[in-house]
């Protein structure tokens, strides 16, 4: 089996930024298990930035992104460096990939990711991923590596995503506060009701909270990936969760009916560039399925944007339901909008959003 396991930065580093050797000696010798049972493992590993304050003694997170950026790439030599001899402890190899949302926005780079990741796992080696914080652009950066986790498991086929994190799993209500709380062990479907029980961050150390953790196993689910949330200290988690641990964290279901990589690229990964009001007989079609967005259909066009970019669509109730990527810019839908085709003259009547290139997100 395939597994890509995530490991946050509350687990890489401790509270004061240092590397918790405890923590990626267990995980290494974990690995070194499930590899001689013939599974193949990849890790997503954060810690840089919680690692590079340390290094620069910045001890409260300033909010300036460049200084983050520095921080990243100060931080980023230190984990690999602690994963390296950590790992060669247990005889593993690692690997270091750096990684940005146009690696899996660009058909190309998506290839060549994939291409190396394979020959890596096929050469034995353990690749370890991260986000390239340090050139990363504050608008065009994931910020938290569990969504990256969730591309990862995608790109390579991953039969299971293990998100390991300071908390045992998701529970009915936050545990710190409310004494009956408990453990959501299985999950069908990850819908807007469990986001809202995720609610925000849960620790200070990193930036993926319980919600981004359910979003990325509702990127995992969607892929046709197993997903389980489960706290890092757990014993023997990787095995557990190889072998089918029922009683482990929570796992959340793949969906019977998988997404194409592509398609769970345009509804997680891409970043929305505008929105698309449509009319209720365009609603209708397109939720019908198999249907392409045309102009007649669009009753307004928020934010500006162009050709090839994501644009989410909305129907008149305010409810975002799909998203797409557009073949015409926001200038043009606004000009031809409410038009059918018979009213463009001899101009071609080309789709807003083909349904090849459109999700629906119900
Ligand atoms: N990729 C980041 C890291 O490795 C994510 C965590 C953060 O923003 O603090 O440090």
């Amino acid at each position: 089996m395939r597994i890509v396991i995530k490991l946050g930065s509350s687990s890489v580093t401790e509270i004061d930024g240092s590397i918790s050797e405890a923590t990626l000696k267990e995980i290494a010798r974990q690995i070194f298990q499930v590899r001689r049972l013939g599974h193949q493992v990849v890790l997503v590993s954060s810690g840089a930035i919680a690692s590079g304050l340390k290094i620069l003694k910045l001890y409260e997170r300033p909010s300036d992104q460049v200084l983050l950026r520095a921080a990243a790439s100060v931080g980023q030599g230190v984990v690999i460096g602690a994963y390296r001899e950590i790992f060669a402890s247990f005889d593993l190899e690692i690997a270091q990939l750096l990684m940005i949302p146009g690696d899996f926005a660009d058909r190309s780079q998506y290839l060549h990711a994939r291409e190396t990741l394979d020959s890596l796992l096929d050469l034995n080696v353990v690749p370890v991923i991260n986000e390239n914080d340090a050139l990363s652009n504050e608008q065009l950066r994931y910020g938290d590596n569990d969504k990256v986790a969730a591309l990862v498991a995608n790109l390579i086929g991953a039969d299971h995503l293990l998100l390991l994190t300071d908390q045992i799993g998701l529970f009915s209500a936050d545990p710190r506060s409310v004494e009956d709380a408990s453990l959501i062990q299985e999950v069908e479907e990850v819908n807007s009701e469990l986001l809202e029980i995720a609610g925000g961050s849960g620790s200070d150390i990193g930036s993926g909270g319980m919600a981004s953790k359910l979003l990325a196993a509702k990127m995992a689910s969607w892929s046709g990936v197993s997903c389980t949330i489960a706290s890092a200290q757990e014993p023997d988690v990787v095995l557990r969760v190889l072998t089918g641990d029922s009683v482990l964290g929570t796992r959340v279901k793949p969906r019977a009916k998988r997404l194409s990589a592509r398609k769970v690229w345009i509804a997680f990964a891409c970043l929305s560039s505008g929105v698309i009001v449509v009319d209720q007989g365009a609603r209708r079609a397109l939720l019908s399925g198999g249907g392409s967005l045309l102009p007649a259909g669009v009753l307004e066009v928020r934010g500006v944007f162009g050709y090839g970019e994501a644009v989410s669509v909305e129907s008149v109730d305010r409810q975002i339901f799909a998203k797409g990527i557009v073949k015409m810019d926001s200038s043009d839908i606004i000009e031809l909008k409410g038009l059918g085709s018979k009213d463009v003259g001899s101009r071609p009547y080309l789709e807003v959003i083909h349904r090849d290139n459109l999700v629906l997100l119900t």
